[in-house]
């Protein structure tokens, strides 16, 4: 085998997507009329805003967690799943534990708004504030897990997280088996991981580019040191791709590292650009994590003529005031 795929195999894929079929939505794949005409391509949209959460991250959750019961019986998980994510982790944890009938404790920082607790409260998870930082919320949760038996579900770095995001790869090579290329938001790279390695399993010629921010781009920043490194983080229209990999990162970076054929960054101008553009031409709300793609295409002037193009339109966990402030910098 060409690819040693860490962990994600064309068979832990497949594993993965049994696992989760009829508790995450199969996206749909749609054509978009006016980017294919602007690019001269076939462009083709990822909708996984159509997830019960908004965003994809429930695919890897699901598996992980379902994966878990398989392996060591419901019981082990009776003290309960745990991590701390404020955005589309944190729900998808609690949605996807309330579906396989576990517990699930989600870590908050005194800072989060009382709104984004409460949504993860109406899923059926308890919401732990502790602490005034994402990092404070961090040593929570690993004392949950050190001292009250608690299983952590990490965003992004294991084998069966990104094989659970993985499963997007086989259902594009499904209803597109002539894709060219596909542009994928990056951060901790479960996301890219897994759909590159079950791209490249079924058709290796398939194009894998990632987009990161131009802030900030940890795993970037990573691939060219040669190790994990951490970066300064900054506010961002696509705080999605915002956090670090972890410096004792053990999958996703040897993962994306593999699978990833070429990288852009894009500004929060472009990124602004192509959120308002989403909306008004293809009616579709989306946060700036997941309108990355054809900011990329925009702003770097990407030649994908002729090609059968998918963009990953990976959540829509966006609030007014931020769509607000995409507006304002576009200027209308
Ligand atoms: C988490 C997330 C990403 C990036 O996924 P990684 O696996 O961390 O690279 C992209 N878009 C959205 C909407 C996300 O929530």
């Amino acid at each position: 085998m060409s690819h040693s795929t860490h962990g994600v195999t064309l068979a832990e894929l497949y594993r993965a997507r049994k696992r989760i079929t009829g508790q995450v939505v199969r996206s749909p794949l749609v054509p978009s009329a006016a980017l294919s005409r602007r690019f001269d391509a076939e462009v083709l949209l990822k909708l996984e805003t159509c997830q019960p959460t908004g965003a994809f991250k429930l695919r890897g959750a699901t598996n992980m967690i379902a994966a878990l019961i398989e392996r060591h019986g419901r019981e082990a998980l009776a003290r309960g799943v745990t991590t701390a994510s404020t955005g589309n982790h944190g729900r998808a944890v609690a949605f996807a534990a309330a579906r396989l009938g576990v517990p699930a404790t989600i870590c908050l920082s005194t800072l989060v708004p009382s709104n984004k607790i409460a949504t993860i409260e109406a899923l059926g998870a308890t919401v732990t504030r502790v602490g005034a930082s994402q990092d404070q919320a961090f040593e929570e949760v690993a004392r949950l897990v050190d001292e009250e038996g608690m299983t952590l579900i990490p965003p992004f770095d294991d084998p069966l997280i990104a094989a659970g995001q993985g499963t997007i790869g086989l259902e594009l090579m499904e209803d597109a088996p002539q894709l060219d290329r596909v542009f994928v938001g990056l951060s901790g790279g479960g996301l890219l991981g897994g759909i590159g390695a079950a791209m490249k399993a079924i058709r290796p010629e398939v194009q894998v580019t990632g987009v990161s921010l131009s802030r900030g781009a940890a795993m970037w920043k990573s691939l060219e040191a040669g190790h994990p490194v951490a970066v300064e983080e900054a506010e961002s229209l696509g705080d999605s791709l915002g956090g670090g990999i972890g410096l004792d990162n053990r999958c996703s970076f040897a993962l994306v590292d593999e699978v990833m054929d070429d990288h852009y960054q894009v500004s929060e101008a472009a990124i602004a650009h192509a959120m308002v553009d989403m909306l008004e031409n293809e009616k579709l709300l989306v946060e700036g994590a997941a309108a990355v793609g054809l900011a990329a295409i925009e702003e770097h002037g990407i030649d994908i003529r002729g090609q059968t193009v998918a963009l990953i339109v990976s959540g829509n966990g966006v609030s007014l005031e931020t769509l607000d402030r995409a507006r304002h910098l576009v200027g209308r």
